[in-house]
This record gives structure tokens, sequence and C-alpha cells, in this order.
């Protein structure tokens, strides 16, 4: 299954646009601002119904946009051509602007999880996800979270109800007036809590599993620590009087954490320790763990998707990055049209 083609309406800066897509690359190359992350941006809201930057969705909209916006993908299976469009209306205008979202798989509208199951799944490449690293340890459940999202909707649930439930259980420690009245209703947030977060830790726990079982790029090793911190009973009756005392939940999943180490002789924290480059290729080792679930969990290879494709990185490793993507579908941009083999790219570039 291929991507063909991309159209889009009041989708941020384009009021209409259409662009085709080679089978194996297509180089998106253009000046600043021109909008090479937004058509990039497109094609992962048409395959996933969710942007990669945006805090709000109507952000996704044409800044003047009054009514709708769309976008419409053309995928190719074999012989047969499939259109998946998601269109957005613009409901209220000004401090309340919001979006409602409706999918159509050819003309047939759908919920959104059945539309994204009949899809292509992509994997992200971006600059800013060395943030994952870099970043608070939200940040990196955060990625986690959206990840396995993706292929368990069970995941995806359970982590809702999980963080709902701790809100109110937050509630009833922060309000407590009364200590024996608070703790009989605790009893049921605890058992409901205890029951979502066990989910979760599973999930993360052999995600984590399976990266470390797949450990290397190049001749580079790394490892990944899961820091859980659990909710359960034994744990919740430990804490009990420092959760009375502060009026809020210290345990669970909400506080999870996740340490990358290279090993490089020693074990190296790349989170503290790494230099840029090496960050960098540890993304690319999470991304290529992306790449390697999906083939397992679909049977499909996923297509990728590259934003500043060559950014900080040396020769060597844009090679390691040309490696990578052989074989797959790949939409990149980049602004540094000096670096590429243009002569042999002809075909594979894409100006806007
Ligand atoms: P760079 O080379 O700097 O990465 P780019 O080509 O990737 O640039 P984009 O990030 O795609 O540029 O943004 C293109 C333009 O779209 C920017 O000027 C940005 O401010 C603008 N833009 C972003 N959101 C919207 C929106 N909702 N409506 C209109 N314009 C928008
Ligand atoms: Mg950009």
């Amino acid at each position: 299954m291929v991507i063909k083609k991309l159209r889009l309406t009041n989708f941020r800066n384009f009021k209409e646009k259409t662009v085709e897509f080679n089978n194996n690359l297509t180089i998106i190359i253009g000046e600043n601002a021109k909008g090479k992350t937004n058509l990039l941006e497109a094609v992962h809201f048409g395959l996933n119904g969710v942007g990669f930057r945006e805090s709000k969705e109507v952000e996704l909209l044409k800044f003047d946009t009054k009514s709708h916006g769309s976008v419409e993908i053309e995928l190719v299976n074999g012989k047969n051509k499939l259109s998946f469009k998601i269109i957005l209306v613009k409901k209220e205008l000004g401090e309340n602007a919001r979006v409602e979202k409706s999918f159509f798989v050819g003309r047939t509208k759908k919920r959104q999880f059945q539309y994204r199951e009949e899809l292509l799944r992509a994997v992200l490449f971006t600059p800013q996800q060395i943030e994952i690293l870099t970043g608070s340890p939200e940040r990196r459940r955060d990625y986690f979270n959206k990840h396995l999202s993706i292929y368990d909707f069970e995941y995806k649930k359970r982590l809702d109800n999980y963080e709902k439930a701790l809100r109110r259980r937050n509630k009833v420690l922060e309000k407590h007036e009364d200590r024996k009245k608070a703790e009989e209703e605790l009893v049921f947030w605890d058992t409901y809590l205890e029951n979502e977060a066990s989910y979760v830790t599973l999930k993360r726990g052999e995600y984590i599993n399976f990266l470390n079982k797949n450990s290397k790029v190049n001749s580079k090793e790394f490892h990944i620590e899961y820091l859980k911190n659990e909710f359960n009973k034994k744990r919740i009756s430990e804490v009990r009087e420092i959760e009375f005392a502060a009026r809020r939940t210290v345990i669970g999943p909400q506080k999870d954490e996740f340490q990358i180490s290279l090993m490089d002789g020693a074990e190296k924290n790349v989170h503290r320790f790494g230099s840029r480059s090496e960050q960098r290729l540890t993304i690319l080792w999470l991304k290529l763990g992306e790449m390697q679930y999906c083939r397992e969990k679909t049977g499909n290879d996923p297509i990728l998707l590259f934003d500043d494709i060559f950014s900080e990185l040396d020769v060597k490793n844009r090679k390691l990055i040309f490696k990578v993507i052989e074989n797959h579908q790949v939409i990149a941009t980049t602004t540094e049209e000096e670096v590429l083999p243009i002569a042999k790219l002809q075909k594979s570039i894409l100006r806007i």
C-alpha cells in the first residue's frame, strides 16, 4: 500500500493544494516557511486523525478560515484506489473556536478508530523529537503513550480512564475533612485505579522489552530501563500517611520514568551525557523500534515521514539514514538542497 496523493483545503498555510508522491522516495524542497512541515503534518493528520504540532486542533485550519477545511489522501493497494478524507468543521469563532472532525473512507462515514484501522501506519521523524531524551519524564511518557495508543486501542482507553480517575482520587485527598469518610471513598478509586494502572504498566513494560531485544543500530548498542512506579495495594498502604499529608496521589504510572543508555564500553546515560549526534542516533534507534513494531503488529511496513531529514547529521549518519529508508515509502523535507545528490534523486524531488 502506498500513498499517492494528498489534497488539502484550508489546512495550515494552504488554501488549496494537491501534491503527488512517489512510490519510494519524495523529497519536498522549499525555502523556509513555505509549508514543508505543514505538508508532512497533513499526511500525518490524514493517516492518524491527529497532527503533531498543534496544541489545539483548530490551529490546523488556515487562520482566516471561517467554515471548514479538509485533508484527503489517496492510497493505492495493487490495483485498488482508496480515498480517506477528514473534514474539519470550525465551531464558533474567536477565543472559543474549536473543530469537529468527520472521517470518510470513500463516501462512507466512519468512526475515528475504524478509519485508522484500515490505513497505513506512519513513523515520524522530526528534529524536535530530541526532546524525548532531553525533556522531562512527562515528555517520554507522552511519546510511549502515543506510540502504544496507535496499535492498542485498549491501552488508550485504560490510560484515559486512569487519568480521569486519578483526578477524582486527588480531589478526595485534596478536599478531605473527615479522614474516615475519605478513606471509604478511596476504597473504590484505589481498586479502579489499580486495575487500569496494571494494564498500562504491563504494556509499557512489554514495549520496553521489545526495544531491548532490538538493541543495535550499526555498531552502537542501546539499552532502555523502565523505572516503573506501580499502583497496587501494597504500595498504597505504604504511602497512605504521606498521601493524606500531601493531599494528593504520590504513586502510579503517571510517575513512570524511562532511561536510555548507550552501551559504549560502560553504560552511558544518553539523556545527560550523550553528544547531540549520539542523541540523534538514539532517536533513530527508537524510530527503528517503531518501524519493527509496526511490521510485527500489522504485517506491513510503515510509511516514513522525515521533517528536516538531514539536520545536524554528519556524512556517516546521513548515509545511515539513506540505508534505513531503503525499501520504504518515504516523504522527507529539507532546505539543504546542496547536500543532496541531486542528479541521482531528480525523480524524487518535489519543489513547493
Ligand atoms: P522551515 O524551513 O522554516 O521549517 P516550513 O516550510 O517547514 O519552514 P511550515 O512550518 O510548514 O514551514 O510553515 C509555513 C507557514 O505556515 C509558516 O509561516 C507558519 O507560520 C504558517 N502557518 C502555520 N499554521 C498556520 C495556520 N493555521 N494558518 C495559516 N498559516 C499557518
Ligand atoms: Mg519546517
